[in-house]
């Protein structure tokens, strides 16, 4: 049985006489830090092995950190931790079949310009380009557009060295159970070396941003979702209003019509970064004040559309520094779901000022991702840094346990293997597959012995 655990403290080491020990490691949202005994970077799946051969003598667990963008302790070692900045680059694009390989360490923000330049990109992204290829498709990251499953369903072949060293490439082709299991595969596998995704010809993207009233949007939200490509929509908590955002595909050759600079720096920086970053200051001094500040939020936002490039649409930045819970649910859930938390937040007392925000995604056939087997509604609920998110979290993550909601594997939540392996009907292929490549858990962390029981 494993023991169900809170959010656990931040793993923190103290200097062994005699050892040298590297600087400490932290991630994007400074949930966990750690002090590694060593660090690694390799040029080179030949040195990768090496990297692995040696923690292996030394009988260190290893582990390959992406831009450390996870808010749970997924990527934390207290062994190896394996940095792949080296490893970067579009390897090979061929533009008739939109089969594009890239080295492991390469950022979205890098590839999607190169992609098009190449006329082509990816299909669908989430809200920040900052994270690299393998750690994106390792917790299952996503985006919205109910036609649209998340990135590691674009994956078509990868190469991983394993835990004895090897160097595979695998494919529906060649070990095509390993395939199956490490396109979403918690850094619990082997360490990914090249990732080979089918792209799309370039596209641009319309966007239509516009507040609304929330139960308009709840009421409409079916044919919303099945007539735009991309939909998503802000609710913003202790109001009635939410923010929609609707992107349109379109040809890359459209004239593009980018957010004004005045404009996009008013919506984006001043209202979303620099403004928000005070308002959050001020509601975390005084709570009180945060119903007002999302009721002037959420009024401030007005509408606008904009034409632009796929990816600079889909992505933006984000500055403010917060946590974050995310689960995945039936669709026809998001309604009673949305009504609980409502309930909750009006009972509990708890003020949030940060936006709730709610996606939409196909269904996938990957053992551990999120939407396995279910076209999916995603619900995030976020609170600033400098405040408690504990008692908020978890009374999300109970009225989204209570619809078979399944937690991103990236963004903090409570839950365990035996809570866990009901949620996903392949969970035990996935942890078959541990067993062959990785059975003295070379691997493994505190995270993995948690989700998944060993
Ligand atoms: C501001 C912000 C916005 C976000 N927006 C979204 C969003 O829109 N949609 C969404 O779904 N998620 C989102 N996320 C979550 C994020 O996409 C995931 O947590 C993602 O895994 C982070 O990628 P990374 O490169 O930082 O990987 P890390 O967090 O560094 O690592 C994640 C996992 O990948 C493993 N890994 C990394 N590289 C390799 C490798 N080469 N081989 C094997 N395993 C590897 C690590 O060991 C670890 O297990 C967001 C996070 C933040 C902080």
């Amino acid at each position: 049985m494993v023991q169900r655990r809170r959010h656990p403290a931040p793993p923190s080491l103290t200097r062994e006489p005699g050892q040298t020990r590297e600087s400490n490691w932290t991630n994007w949202a400074g949930t966990y830090s750690v002090q590694p005994q060593r660090r690694a970077r390799p040029g080179s799946a030949d040195e990768v092995s090496e990297v692995i051969r040696v923690a292996a003598e030394d009988e260190l667990s290893v582990k390959a950190v992406g831009a450390g963008h996870s808010f749970t302790d997924i990527a934390i070692t207290r062994g190896v931790l394996v940095e792949l900045d080296r490893l970067r680059g579009v390897l090979s694009a061929d533009p008739s079949t939109g089969l594009v390989t890239i080295a492991a360490g390469t950022t979205l923000r890098e590839l999607s310009p190169l992609l098009w330049q190449a006329g082509l990109a990816l299909p669908n992204l989430g809200d920040i380009d900052a994270q690299t290829i393998s750690g994106a498709i390792s917790t299952g990251t996503h985006g919205t557009g109910q036609s649209f499953p998340g990135l590691a369903a674009q994956v078509r072949a990868l190469q991983l060295v394993l835990a004895d060293g090897r160097i595979v490439d695998c494919s529906p082709e060649h070990c095509p159970d390993l395939f199956d299991a490490a396109r979403v595969g918690l850094g619990a596998l082997g360490i990914i070396t090249t990732v080979t995704l089918q792209c799309v010809p370039a596209f641009a993207l319309r966007a239509v941003e516009a507040p609304a009233a929330l139960e308009a949007v709840l009421e409409g939200l079916a044919n919303t979702v099945q007539n735009t490509d991309h939909f998503e929509f802000y609710w913003f908590p202790h109001t009635k209003r939410v923010l929609t955002k609707a992107n349109i595909r379109l040809p890359a050759d459209t004239e593009l019509d980018p957010v004004g600079r005045v404009k996009g720096w008013r919506d984006d920086e001043f209202l979303a970064n620099s403004t928000f970053e005070v308002v959050n200051r001020l509601t975390s001094a005084a709570p009180a004040l945060t119903r007002r500040a999302n009721q002037v939020a959420a009024r401030a936002l007005t509408p606008r559309q904009y034409t632009d490039r796929s990816y600079r649409v889909f992505t933006s930045n984000r500055r403010v520094r917060f946590r974050e819970m995310e689960y995945a649910l039936p669709r026809k859930s998001l309604a009673y779901v949305l009504s609980e938390i409502e309930a909750w937040l009006a009972r509990s007392g708890e003020r949030i000022g940060f936006p709730v925000e709610v996606r939409f995604t196909a269904a996938d056939d990957i053992p551990l991702s999120t939407a396995y087997g279910r076209a999916s509604c995603y619900i995030a609920v976020h609170q600033y840094h400098r405040r408690p998110f504990d008692r908020y979290f978890s009374a999300v993550e109970k009225i989204a346990r209570s619809v078979q909601g399944r937690p991103h594997w990236g963004k903090l939540h409570y839950q365990s293997a035996d809570e866990l392996a009901p949620l996903y009907p392949r969970y035990a292929d996935f942890l078959a597959v541990r067993d062959r490549v990785d059975p003295q858990r070379r691997f493994g962390n505190d995270y993995l012995r948690r989700v998944l029981g060993s």
